[in-house]
């Protein structure tokens, strides 16, 4: 999955660049910093690459979310409909605009069940948020028709699926806006940023100048700048723009990497009959950063998860239903909306009641997943190795239990 693998001299020219004249901000300094502009030059180079109209550079994937949300006037009264499978940036950046997130199971996909979607939608809710997780895409055709049925807005939170596409377009760029990030972890890094992602231009500006504490950058005097509306500081710096820009150029050649080791995996693991795969929407358009796998039940998945960790082989796989920060299972802070700043009490009252509900669909679901992430660095050996130990843990587990039956 993630670009910090393949680190190189092209990331330290890019750096060295930024360093040489020593402009660090992306505003301003137009004398000193010497044509060097690396945060716009990565926007154009992000509205290349997925083909999107206008791309707003972030200090992160969280605040390129509040971003977006704000831009596109979501706050007080609002529902956003989001899954329980996620990263827990999703929640956090609709408290930090008061919008209240309404929690729905997700089903094979990994990502958003459109049937519980339209179950969630009421008179106050205003957006629909799917996350398309560890690579891969939600069943876009179906949001955009529940969307465009019920007026409403469809943010895509495609931080973790940079370069995936959906029928021939690339993810965060078929809603209303799209985000990306680019932490240490994903599959491109700037070390910390994030992108906002949109084609209407009057959510591009307010991005522009909500990341900026609301300047409208207009003329080169920022002094002189004016503010339209009150924004925030969720500004990049050169030195991270920089080091995206070395890695997108990258991009293309990390995916088919990917692919090439995704395949390779699945193979083996598709020996085991008793093993299933997520359901991808359309496969083409897989990053292919992760393979996700299913096993009959959760008790046989527990089973290979210690058998995995006995074998000291368990890193790399990831278990999300025990997993603090991605499955509401273990969200409690969320669920009992502990903040450091007291809330409104309704509002919080309505935090802890879409939040507190029955998610054994998802359970169900989650509770039998494991997720394997794709490394760039894999040779076709260690593939077939870890492979191997993967179908030896399986049939183990499998066996113990047609014993035991
Ligand atoms: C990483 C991630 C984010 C937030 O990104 P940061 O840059 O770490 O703030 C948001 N959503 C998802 C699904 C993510 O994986």
């Amino acid at each position: 999955m993630p670009g910090f693998e393949l680190w190189g001299t092209e990331e330290r020219k890019e750096l060295n660049d930024v360093l040489q004249n020593g402009i660090l901000m992306r505003y301003g300094f137009e004398g000193p910093r010497k044509g060097i502009w690396k945060a716009k030059e990565l926007e154009a180079a992000i509205c290349k690459t997925f083909g999107s109209n206008y791309a707003q550079l972030t200090s992160s994937g969280t605040s390129a979310l509040t971003t977006a949300l704000a831009a596109l006037g979501i706050g007080y009264g609002d529902e956003v409909i989001m899954p329980v499978f996620t990263f827990v940036a999703s929640f956090e950046s609709l408290l930090s605009v008061g919008a209240v997130p309404v929690l729905v199971d997700v089903d094979e996909t990994l990502t958003l069940n459109p049937d519980a979607v339209r179950k969630a939608i009421t008179s106050k809710t205003k957006s629909v948020m799917p996350v398309h997780m560890c690579g891969a895409m939600a069943d876009l055709d179906a949001l955009k028709a529940i969307c465009k049925e019920h007026r409403l807005l469809l943010l895509e939170d495609s931080c973790q699926s940079i370069g995936a596409s959906y029928k021939g377009k690339y993810l965060g760029t078929i809603g209303d806006a799209g985000t990306f990030s680019f932490d240490f972890v994903k599959i491109i890094t700037c070390g910390e940023g994030g992108a906002v992602m949109t084609n209407r231009e009057d959510i591009y500006n307010k991005c522009d100048g909500y990341s900026d504490h609301g300047h409208d950058h207009k003329g080169n005097d920022r002094g002189a700048e004016t503010h339209p509306f009150i924004g925030y500081n969720y500004r990049i710096s050169e030195l991270h723009a920089a080091v995206g820009l070395a890695q997108i150029q990258k991009l293309q050649s990390f995916l088919e990497i990917h692919r090439r080791n995704h395949a390779s995996l699945k193979m083996i693991l598709s020996q085991i009959p008793e093993i299933s795969f997520r359901r991808i929407p359309d496969p083409a358009g897989d990053s292919c950063s992760f393979l996700s796998w299913f096993l009959p039940t959760e008790t046989i998945t527990r089973e290979v998860v210690n058998e995995l960790k006995a074998q000291n082989i368990l890193a790399g796989n990831f278990y999300w239903y025990d997993n603090n920060w991605h499955y509401i299972r273990k969200w409690d802070h969320l669920k009992n909306a502990v903040t450091l700043s007291a809330l409104h009490p309704d509002y919080k009252k309505a935090i802890m009641h879409h939040t507190n509900k029955d998610f054994a669909a998802s359970d169900a679901i989650m509770s039998r997943c494991i997720s394997t992430a794709i490394s760039l660095l894999w040779t076709e050996e260690q593939i077939k190795d870890k492979g191997e130990k993967i179908v030896t843990a399986v049939r183990r587990v499998l066996k113990q239990h047609s014993i035991n039956a």
